[in-house]
């Protein structure tokens, strides 16, 4: 199941489509969302945060312990984190960064134009894409992106 929830940033500039693995976690579990322009300034809680890049999304932690609780297979034994939400999927981004959803599908139909022409080059070039892509999000700073597997 794929929903998309859309979340505005504090200062309503800037806005993030967040995942949620397995609807595990209810939307409410972002407490706040701060883009790179409203994040500056904020005290970083490293127990409900997560800075990524510029954006940072505050957890509601105690929605985040209800929700899991005998839903979470993998549960570390310290309970559940910040970390934990945004690196297992629970609430991510939708894609590796906000807006990657939206700039992927172009890209993407880009190359599509290249499957009606040359299958077998458009395969090269979907991997060749996927691969530049991550390594250069990774350079960037973004979390997801340094955390990819590349094989
Ligand atoms: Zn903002």
């Amino acid at each position: 199941m794929c929903v998309d929830h859309k979340i505005i940033c504090r200062c309503g500039r800037a806005a993030a489509s967040f995942n949620l693995r397995d609807e595990i976690m209810p939307v409410e579990v972002i407490r706040g969302l701060y883009c790179p322009g409203c994040s500056v300034g904020i005290a970083l809680d490293p127990g409900s945060m997560i800075a990524d890049n510029g954006w940072v999304i505050d957890y509601d932690m105690d929605i985040a312990g209800f929700a899991s609780l005998n839903r979470v297979a993998n549960l570390p034994a310290s309970g559940v984190t910040a970390e934990f939400l945004f690196d297992e999927g629970y609430c991510t981004w939708k894609g590796l960064y906000p807006g990657d959803a939206e700039d992927s599908a172009r890209e993407k139909a880009e190359l599509l134009e290249l499957s009606r022409q040359d299958r077998l080059k458009y395969i090269r070039e979907f991997r060749r894409w996927t691969l530049d892509r991550i390594a250069r999000l990774a350079g960037m700073g973004w979390r997801k992106a340094q955390a990819a597997d590349l094989d």
